[in-house]
């Protein structure tokens, strides 16, 4: 796209849904290894902030918007299956 080529539909769709669900499964396996201290998002009672949990909210909403993700795969269905199958 940088290079003003047409960016053909279904590949822009396939690499939404992937990256997206990829950054989710990482940061969603960080809070998992940081355990408890992954969840919270006040780490202390100094009021420092754990980024962890943050991570994980900021990677969810990128399976949600610029087209939802179940929208993606249902771009992808069609290029592959056709209008007549997707609708
Ligand atoms: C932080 C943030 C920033 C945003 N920024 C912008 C912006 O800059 N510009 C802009 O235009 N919009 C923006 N949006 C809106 C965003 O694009 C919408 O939230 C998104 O398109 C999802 O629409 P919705 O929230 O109405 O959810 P819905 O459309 O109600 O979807 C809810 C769920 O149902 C699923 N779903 C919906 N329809 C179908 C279907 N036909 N088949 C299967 N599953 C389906 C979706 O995949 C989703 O999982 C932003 C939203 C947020 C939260």
């Amino acid at each position: 796209m940088d290079e003003g080529i047409d960016f053909p539909e279904p590949e822009a769709a396939m690499a939404k849904l992937l990256g997206t669900r990829l950054s989710v499964d990482i940061a969603r396996d960080a809070v998992q290894a940081f355990g408890g201290m992954g969840f919270v998002q006040e780490r202390g009672a100094d009021g420092a902030t754990s980024v962890v949990s943050t991570l994980y909210r900021d990677s969810k909403i990128g399976e949600i918007y610029e087209g939802a993700n179940e929208i993606q795969k249902w771009v992808i269905a069609r290029r592959v299956l056709g209008r007549d199958v997707t609708g």
